[in-house]
């Protein structure tokens, strides 16, 4: 008899995965993973329906060399392993059916993404459209042509995401302190909190990334380290901390995570998600001490996503990886009292590498 595998969607580390393991429906008896009886899973046939989603998720967040290996570097099985994809594969390394497992997504009967549509480099494919509408918001001098692309690039952006209602939590930084009195009478440092973490008095608040003059955001980050570097915090600094959770589920315009699962056909379709990337970009471009000129691309952004009544938009941040927030509305988050942090920013790590322009990066 041929080897079969089962494996249930918990063992999977990928939330749209399990999502389809489980709108699939089919039930296993075993997981042969982590022992689990009777929950929805995957064996070696109904595996193949979710390879197109592999697929197109691999071609979305990583270069083509980490695709197809042609320039000596890494192919498609070789980076679902290293980058633990979907599935925790050096947690699994040591189990019987882990090479059932992990060969059965290289093995392709259906036509693949990479053959479909391969007439030339994918990752070189350019909707001319989107990059005319990007180019208008962030080059354009005529105010009325680059407020009618923002507009333009929300309503396409809105198509590609996932329409999230969620709870969120995260962090604010504020660098410095202040004072509170010690015992016997000495004065202490401690973190600001209440209204002195959260958004700063009207008076006082510059143009910001999201926000024009005036008008208080409430930035978070998802984790500490984050948001200390998202305020520019340097070597010897004190920071304080605050720790702030959405009252209720708040509407997201979430450019962290699009809608992989509909753009999953071929290549020409994937590229379109090239959108939320550069979107995601202009957000998350490190830019000194900004001036008010250039954060005006990404506040004529945020204007269309709150006319769409989101309560707010997340992006990646460029020093970590991680999710940044921008609520529009403070109100709709609480500060967790007792939960604030005073900081010291001990060492600031620096890594060079040579720079060289990729060709492939159109936008
Ligand atoms: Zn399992």
């Amino acid at each position: 008899m041929e080897e079969e595998f089962n494996i249930c969607y918990k063992c999977s580390n990928n939330e749209a995965v399990q999502e389809e393991i489980i709108k699939m429906g089919q039930k296993i008896e075993h997981c042969d993973f982590c022992d689990n009886k009777n929950l929805f899973g995957l064996n070696q046939d109904t595996i193949d329906d979710i390879k197109p989603y592999l697929e197109a998720y691999v071609a979305y967040y990583y270069p083509q060399a980490d695709w197809d290996g042609r320039y000596g570097t890494r192919n498609y099985l070789d980076t679902i392993y290293q980058e633990e994809l979907f599935f925790s594969w050096k947690k699994i390394e040591q189990n019987d059916k882990y090479e059932l497992l992990y060969y059965s997504i290289e093995n392709n009967d259906f036509k693949t993404l990479i053959l479909d549509d391969h007439w030339a480099s994918p990752w070189a494919l350019v909707n001319e459209e989107q990059h005319k509408l990007l180019n208008s918001l962030t080059s354009e001098d005529n105010f009325k042509n680059k407020l009618q692309a923002a507009t333009e690039l929300v309503n396409k952006a809105e198509l590609m995401l996932k329409n999230k209602t969620v709870k969120i939590s995260g962090y604010r930084s504020r660098i410095g302190c202040k004072e509170a009195l010690g015992e016997y009478g000495r004065a202490v440092n401690v973190p600001y909190d209440k209204k002195d973490i959260g958004v700063a008095p009207k008076h006082a608040i510059n143009s910001g990334r999201a926000n024009r003059a005036f008008c208080g955001f409430l930035y978070l980050a998802e984790d500490i380290n984050t948001s200390v570097l998202e305020v520019r915090a340097q070597k010897g600094d004190l920071v304080s901390i605050g720790e702030f959770h959405s009252k209720s589920p708040l509407r997201i315009f979430d450019l962290t995570d699009p809608n992989i699962w509909n753009f999953k056909q071929n290549y020409t379709t994937i590229k379109e998600l090239q959108l939320i990337s550069a979107i995601n970009s202009l957000f998350s471009k490190p830019i000194g001490n900004g001036t008010n000129s250039i954060y005006l691309d990404t506040q004529l952004i945020v204007e269309e996503i709150i006319r769409k009544n989101y309560d707010g938009v997340c992006f990646r941040s460029s020093f970590t990886g991680k999710r940044n927030y921008t609520l529009f509305n403070s109100d709709l988050m609480d500060e967790q009292s007792g939960k604030g942090k005073l900081l010291k920013v001990d060492k600031m790590e620096l890594t060079l590498t040579e720079y060289k322009d990729d060709i492939y990066d159109l936008f």
